[in-house]
């Protein structure tokens, strides 16, 4: 009774230990996808920002020649002030150069705000360059970490299915169907230890008498609460397997 429960207790942990990994490893790609989604969007994003400045350079360059065209205007508006006949003909004149020159102001001020936007947006490009960089990095990095240990996972698995079926004959049949009927049923944990007399599973007290039992340690017991085989942990047999010794690498 005792050996079937010591190898009990360590199939738990070894199934334990392959549901961890297999999750792992299920993991790993959600993982990368999101670095990969992380790193897009940030490529993304600086594509964004530089467009914005292209648009920004280009409307300077559009205004800049705005105000060239304006220049020229007004150099020939003074040359006709020269040649008007007519004082009616030189107030418009003066007019219109008047209008050119605040127009030009206008655009020269555009300029100015273009030039700003300009600045600020290279900034924030060069902002953007350091988190695509990062991003890239990560999954660099950590994709290249994740491959690895889901890589490690497949082989842990594989040695700790073999240690399983190595167990598996030395349970008797009866119980081994109860172990994994109850395992099905109960989350993948059959098996409960139980310290000072408390389901550590479940968290019920033990009736005394039950407890008592189980510390005799000569036929199984199950918890009256949740049904699973349950063992005590200050038993010398079950001292060494009992479970918590730690998540595998
Ligand atoms: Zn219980």
């Amino acid at each position: 009774m005792q050996n079937t429960l010591r190898i009990l207790i360590e199939l738990q942990e070894i199934e334990k230990k392959v549901r961890a990994l297999a999750e792992q490893k299920a993991r790993a790609p959600i993982q990368i996808a999101m670095m990969q989604e992380e790193e897009s969007k940030a490529a993304g994003k600086l594509a964004e920002k530089e467009e914005m400045l292209k648009s920004a350079q280009r409307l300077r360059k559009e205004l800049e020649r705005e105000v060239e065209d304006l220049e020229g205007r007004k150099s020939k508006s003074k040359q006709r002030l020269l040649e008007v006949k007519t004082n009616k003909e030189y107030q418009a004149t003066l007019k219109e150069i008047d209008d050119i020159e605040d127009l030009i102001r206008k655009r020269e001020d555009q300029i100015i705000e273009e030039m700003e936007v300009a600045e600020s947006l290279a900034g924030e490009i060069r902002e953007h360059e350091r988190l695509l960089s990062e991003a890239h990095k990560r999954l660099e990095q950590e994709g290249a970490q994740l491959e690895k240990e889901a890589a490690k996972a497949d082989t842990l698995i594989a040695s700790l299915e073999e240690e399983k079926e190595r167990l598996k004959p030395q349970i008797p049949a009866e119980m081994w169907q109860k172990y994994q009927l109850l395992s099905a049923n109960r989350g993948g944990v059959a098996l409960a230890p139980v310290n000072h007399s408390t389901c550590q599973v479940c968290h019920m007290n033990l009736p005394p008498q039950l407890f008592i039992d189980l510390q005799r340690n000569e036929k199984m017991i199950y918890c009256p609460n949740c049904q699973r085989i349950i063992y005590w942990v200050g038993h010398e047999a079950y001292k060494q397997s009992s479970p918590a010794s730690g998540e595998p690498e």
